[in-house]
Order: structure tokens, then C-alpha cells, then sequence
């Protein structure tokens, strides 16, 4: 995957689609960490405009029982109580994600006061990989730019998707509601 594939809704910044690259190469890296724990297979950072890392983890719905432990909730939760706030705006921080966040999340980023978004794999893939549902997100992209959320996608898919596949090879649990219907 390279930058020409990479979605923005501003023009697109080569510098920080290559910073963006990097941290979530690095967060792929580190999945198995947190798959080790019980977590996975989302991973998510937060850093401040200075570049120094705020805070990372990883998607704990199954090891924490609890359904909205995505990794960006995650994040943002921990970043408010690092920093004694429930508005992240002042502090103007740069989520970053291993994959595109799903209807929970971006509605949680937008009122964490997060300014930009990085994600990996877009949700139509995570959907076709692993059979997690990404929800209904009506031109989420658009919407945030309105607000002045930055948003960058489709960076390193390619090895995001390798993760994602293993996660499922491994067998590990896909975690959703069940319903009649
Ligand atoms: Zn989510």
C-alpha cells in the first residue's frame, strides 16, 4: 500500500502520512503483547503535537468485559485521566489506530476533543477479514472535516490486514451482540 492509496479529508500531507506510517507499523508491531493478555486485535496511541506519546493500548472488550473497550475508547478514557480533563481539545492531540474506527468511536472521538485521526485498515476490509461489524458511518470523513478533525486512512493496510488474518488464523474471539433476528 503506498501513499497514492491513502484517504484524507484535507490535502494530503506527505509528512504526516510517513509519521502516521510509522506509528501504527509500530502498533501493529505490538499486538501480540496485548493479544498475550487477552486483548486485541485493535491498538491505538495518542500523541500530543510535540510528537511524544501520550498514551497506548489496546481494544479490551473481552479481558476487560466490557463492549465499548475499543482501542480508541480506550485511548481517550486514559488520556482524559492522565491529564485530569473531558476535553482533550487544549492539549491538541493526534489519534492514531490500527484500523478505522467504527460507529462507537467516532462518536467518542468526536466529543473526546481529539484534532486529527490516523487509521489503518479501512472498515470495509476489517468487516470482509474478521466479521466485526463497523456500523453505519454516513460520510464520517465529511463530518469531521466540517468540525475541523483532521482524518487520514488507508495507512499501512497491507501489514494491518496481515494482523488481522492472523488474529483469526490464531482462532481468537470475535466479539459481538447476539441477537434474534
Ligand atoms: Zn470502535
Amino acid at each position: 500500500m503506498s501513499q497514492a492509496d491513502v484517504v484524507a479529508n484535507e490535502p494530503v500531507d506527505a509528512a504526516k502520512v510517513a509519521k502516521a506510517e510509522k506509528i501504527i507499523l509500530g502498533l501493529q508491531a505490538r499486538l501480540p503483547v496485548y493479544t498475550a493478555k487477552g486483548a486485541g486485535p485493535f491498538v491505538a496511541a495518542i500523541y500530543d503535537s510535540q510528537g511524544n506519546l501520550v498514551v497506548e493500548t489496546a481494544n479490551s472488550v473481552v479481558d476487560g468485559q466490557c463492549s465499548h473497550n475499543h482501542a480508541e475508547m480506550n485511548a481517550i478514557r486514559l488520556a482524559e485521566e492522565k491529564l485530569g480533563t473531558y476535553d482533550l481539545g487544549p492539549h491538541h492531540l493526534s489519534l492514531y489506530v490500527t484500523a478505522e474506527p467504527c460507529v462507537m468511536c467516532m462518536g467518542g472521538i468526536m466529543w473526546s476533543g481529539i484534532e486529527a485521526v490516523y487509521y489503518g485498515v479501512p472498515s470495509k476490509r476489517v468487516e470482509e477479514i474478521t466479521g466485526f461489524d463497523e456500523g453505519y458511518k454516513p460520510d464520517w470523513q465529511e463530518a469531521f472535516r466540517e468540525r475541523g478533525i483532521t482524518v487520514y486512512g488507508n495507512i499501512a493496510v497491507e501489514a494491518g490486514e496481515k494482523v488481522l488474518q492472523q488474529y483469526m488464523d490464531e482462532g481468537r474471539v470475535v466479539y459481538k451482540p447476539e441477537r434474534d433476528k
